[in-house]
């Protein structure tokens, strides 16, 4: 089938085309009315039918695929790899629901989930779903600050953590952290539900407060928990993503929209059908592992590959024997991953027999050049970029081999995903660019099935930072585009000050204020700078109270590193401190930004005609040495 006929249907008859794709899912009570758009750019999808999620990841299949895999957890920190079906998933999802029924967990309760890469991950989100309560997963690269920020925008009834993570053989005990977050928190979570491996058994547990899962799951034994059927409007989960401020956005999300994008777009995009298996090396913290390590592949009947470790441990060929031991059709991986694997011999993938493996996905961050080239040309499979957003929850912008294999442009992430009406538009005007023009990226809503429904508790601020943007009522992607003669859309980067480290978004507001706390700091200035191999990295620029000397330099500047990585995690630890005595800034006192970036990328600092005082520039410009 071609790809722009089905595509112009989904633009031209929204109504008639997401109605025949419910049909992909299991509704408990059909919907009454496809789309409400009565209050734009508010929509509803599927309004009136009810459904459940894991419903429809997992009891659903028992009846065709009980004895197939489901899940596959496999880490190669720990050693262990645990092979699940169907019949098993059922069991331990509704052990764990009947869990959080025990803790008082109910319909429209959040859950916050901290958790590594491993299956209890997998199941807390299901059961969360199967009994209607609302789940967040927060990252297990995050620290203390960043957890205790989602707990008090969330108010959770519990949080489930595990004991610890591990990383590159190391253990990283996540109890400390949900301690100090707990008490950070003005609502701290009355219970906290420890799943534990047994990697950190030093810390004890806060009486009253925190439960053992194991004694618990041992105490349910088989139970059965029925499914909570929701309006397809109610909140399923919510993911939070950092933006221009401070506070990180609750993206929400809905269930029955969600759940018909997830069913459609294993098969358009991602051309997974039942029985075949897709590998995400996603952490489950983010988009794409909420999307395709849990609920798409499961609602499509397919087995998962969930893994926590090094893409190069034990050596830079697991991916690849572990696509070869299960057959992977369909892998899905980020660009830093593959300029990590870069680093090793091409040997590492031509050892093992890929002859399953169909595409490679690759998504999160810029996709450059010559990591395409390298990787499609050591593996002989498509290599297919594309661009998605928290927000959206899948593929914007993407090729569709499940519809028609199009040409791969490098450098593109190709064309409009279905029901996304898609723009690029002048920053000033509003109107439409020429091919080859930038513009920013913008949706026109309503958005499709599955996109972000508001910013949790807060529609005004949904309404803020995607739809203010432009006189006419469209979604800000925030991002720079251009779109050439043949509709290859080609993203440019950011509109706004995140950046983006590893495929991981970050605010530099969020990191200024980790440094701000330094009680020396007078001003701090955070820029993401290119880096070979993370896309981004964060760099820093502070002003001091008090002038240091050049002994306290070197000591200041680990403390200001060790104050970001603390509070937020070692994703956002900056590659270097620049202490200076001023900051570039215009008349009115606005940062000059984008110049600074450019001194630190040793390009032309551009239109300097509003700075204010030039010796701040010649700082900058020693300090970073050029
Ligand atoms: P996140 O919400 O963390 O997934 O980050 C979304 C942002 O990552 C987008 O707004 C883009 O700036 C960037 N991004 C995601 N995918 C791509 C891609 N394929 N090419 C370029 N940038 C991307």
């Amino acid at each position: 089938m071609q790809y722009e006929q089905i595509y112009r249907r989904s633009i031209e008859a929204p109504e008639a085309f997401w109605a025949e794709e419910a049909k992909a899912i299991h509704w408990h009570r059909p919907p009454q009315q496809i789309l409400d758009y009565s209050n734009p750019p508010f929509r509803r999808w599927f309004v009136g039918g009810e459904t459940n999620l894991c419903y429809n990841a997992v009891d659903r299949h028992l009846a065709e695929r009980a004895d197939q895999l489901a899940l596959v957890a496999i880490s190669t920190e720990t050693n262990i790899t645990r092979e699940i079906t169907y019949r098993e998933l059922y069991r331990e999802v509704n052990a764990f629901a009947a869990v959080l029924k025990r803790l008082e967990v109910g319909r429209g309760d959040r859950v916050v989930i901290y958790m590594p890469n491993m299956a209890e991950a997998v199941f807390a989100m299901l059961a969360c779903a199967r009994i209607g309560a609302v789940h967040s997963v927060v990252f297990g690269g995050f620290a203390a600050h960043n957890l205790a920020l989602r707990i008090d925008d969330a108010q959770p009834k519990l949080l489930i953590a595990a004991d610890a993570g591990m990383r590159g053989g190391k253990v990283i005990p996540y109890k400390p952290m949900v301690d100090a977050a707990c008490a950070e928190a003005q609502a701290p979570p009355p219970k906290v539900l420890i799943v534990s491996r047994g990697l950190d058994a030093a810390e004890p547990k806060v009486p009253g407060r925190d439960e053992d899962y194991a004694t618990l799951r041992a105490q349910v034994g088989e139970a059965e928990v029925p499914v909570e059927w929701l309006e397809s409007n109610e909140p399923s989960y919510l993911l939070y993503t950092s933006g221009t401020t401070g506070k990180p956005k609750g993206v929400q999300r809905d269930v029955g929209g969600y759940a018909v994008a997830m069913a459609q777009s294993m098969r358009t995009v991602f051309d997974c059908a039942p029985g075949q298996v897709m590998f995400s090396t996603s952490d489950v913290g983010w988009a794409v592992g909420h999307s395709y390590n849990v609920y798409g592949p499961l609602i499509g009947g397919c087995t998962s590959l969930l893994y926590e470790g090094l893409p190069i441990h034990p050596d830079a060929g697991i991916w690849w024997a572990l696509c070869e031991q299960y057959g992977v059709r369909t892998m899905f991986s980020s660009p830093t991953a593959i300029r990590v694997l870069k680093k090793h011999d091409v040997d590492f993938i031509h050892r093992h027999d890929l002859s399953e493996l169909k595409y490679l996905f690759l998504a999160g961050e810029p996709l450059d050049e010559p990591t395409a080239q390298w990787i499609s040309g050591a593996l002989h499979k498509p290599v297919i970029d594309n661009y998605w957003q928290t927000e959206t929850g899948w593929p914007a912008l993407t090729l569709l081999p499940g519809l028609e294999m199009k040409q791969v442009r490098f450098g593109s992430p190709g064309f409009p995903n279905l029901g996304y009406r898609m723009k690029v538009i002048d920053e000033q005007s509003g109107a439409e660019v020429a091919p080859g023009q930038k513009g920013v990226l913008v949706i026109q809503p309503p958005l499709p099935p599955g996109c972000m429904s508001t910013v949790w508790n807060d529609d005004e601020r949904f309404l803020k930072s995607y739809f203010s943007h432009f006189k006419e009522l469209l979604y800000s992607s925030l991002d720079w585009a251009i779109r050439d003669e043949d509709g290859y859309t080609f993203i440019l980067g950011r509109t706004d000050d995140v950046i983006n480290v590893a495929g991981h978004r970050l605010g530099t507001r969020e990191i200024e204020e980790a440094i701000s706390g330094h009680p020396r700091v007078a001003e701090a200035a955070v820029i993401g700078v290119h880096d070979e191999l993370k896309g981004q990295v964060p760099l820093v620029f502070v002003t001091l109270k008090q002038a240091a000397t050049a002994e306290e330099v070197e000591g200041l500047a680990a403390e200001m590193v060790q104050r970001v990585t603390g509070s937020l995690g070692a994703v956002a630890r900056p590659a270097h401190v620049h202490i200076v005595n001023a900051l570039p800034k215009t008349r009115s006192g606005k940062l000059l930004r984008r110049s600074l970036q450019a001194l630190a990328e040793r390009r032309d600092p551009g239109d300097l005609s509003t700075l204010d005082d030039p010796g701040a520039l010649e700082e900058i410009r020693r300090a970073l040495g050029t």
